[in-house]
């Protein structure tokens, strides 16, 4: 059986006005989707991209239990996009890179890695960080032929360009990857904000020095931030420990709050440090909000009392 835990972040970054990533952690299934498209459009279609996918893995039997059905998923998820794209014109041309991971069985300690677009899957083994996923961009293509290297790929002014996304046409090509985890495998799921603005070993770095799941993927963003934040930046990270025991819940999510599809609307890192801290309402906001309904109630009825008394 393997065992799940994961951390998750994300933020607007220092110069865009909105987050089009969005990104989704439930159990047995992790994604992150980096939006584009006018108007919001961009967000819309990152998040329908990782809503589909979380709906169909929760309603199908059991899950998402193989290759092709992990394909399937991201298919119908494009579909989705491609379709509202058209029933909405304000919304035409919207589409999303889409990258993450499915649990399809826990038992035999197998994952598929599905991806489309210039996001990235990376997986931490034995001290050492290996891109699983390929990326589908014009600077991926110009490293192939041997006209420039990676990390010049980092910085080419052509960098942003992508060869497919999800949403664009009504069919899309999938790349999935099988995986059999290992125990103590960490996977890094990523939008091109963190790639970048940061290399590998800055990455690296971050890796080595993190104390877990949700510290890793705030230093990411943050670091992501600190050389330019010139985009969203989307991080979760899951770490895997192969166990005995069949457990009922097999995700443990570091940060309660991002255990669901996750978006950032307030512009903030939704993830900083220990839960319920300045980024997010905290319980005092509902118990102030509700004091103050009581409030004005109260003095509602006071004043209707004192003219119906004088
Ligand atoms: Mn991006």
């Amino acid at each position: 059986m393997i065992r799940a835990t994961v951390g998750a972040c994300t933020d607007v970054g220092r110069v865009r006005d909105g987050n089009e990533d969005s990104f989704v952690v439930i159990d047995g299934l992790y994604f992150v989707a980096d939006g584009m498209g006018g108007h919001s459009a961009g967000e819309v279609a990152s998040a329908i991209a990782v809503g589909t996918l979380s709906d169909l893995h929760s309603s199908a039997d059991g899950g998402l239990v193989d290759e092709d059905q992990v394909a399937d998923a991201v298919s119908t998820a494009n579909l989705a996009i491609f379709m509202e794209a058209i029933e909405d014109p304000s919304k035409a041309g919207m589409g999303t890179t889409l990258t993450g991971l499915v649990v399809t069985d826990a038992v035999a300690h197998k994952i598929v890695v599905a991806n489309v677009g210039d996001s990235r899957t990376y997986l931490w083994r034995h001290g050492e960080l290996r891109q699983v996923t390929k990326d589908h961009s014009h600077v991926q293509s110009l490293v192939d032929r041997g006209a420039i290297t990676r990390a010049e790929a980092r910085v080419h002014f052509q960098r942003n360009i992508v060869l497919r996304a999800m949403g664009i046409e009504s069919y899309v090509d999938v790349d999935t990857f099988p995986l059999d985890v290992e125990d103590g495998d960490r996977f890094i799921l990523c939008s091109d904000g963190l790639v970048d603005e940061a290399a590998d070993d800055e990455i690296e770095a971050e890796i080595r020095e993190a104390s877990g799941v949700q510290d890793l993927a705030d230093r990411l963003v943050n670091l992501a931030n600190r050389n330019g934040g010139r985009d969203n930046t989307t991080v979760v990270v899951v770490d895997f420990e192969i166990v005995d025991e069949p457990t009922v819940n097999a995700t443990t999510v570091a940060d309660e709050s991002s255990a669901t599809i996750g978006s950032d609307d307030e512009h903030e890192l939704i993830c900083t440090l220990p839960p319920d801290d300045a980024s997010r309402p905290s319980p005092w906001f509902a118990v102030g909000a509700w004091s103050m309904f009581a409030l004005s109630a109260a003095i509602t009825v006071a004043v209707m009392v004192s003219a119906f008394v004088s």
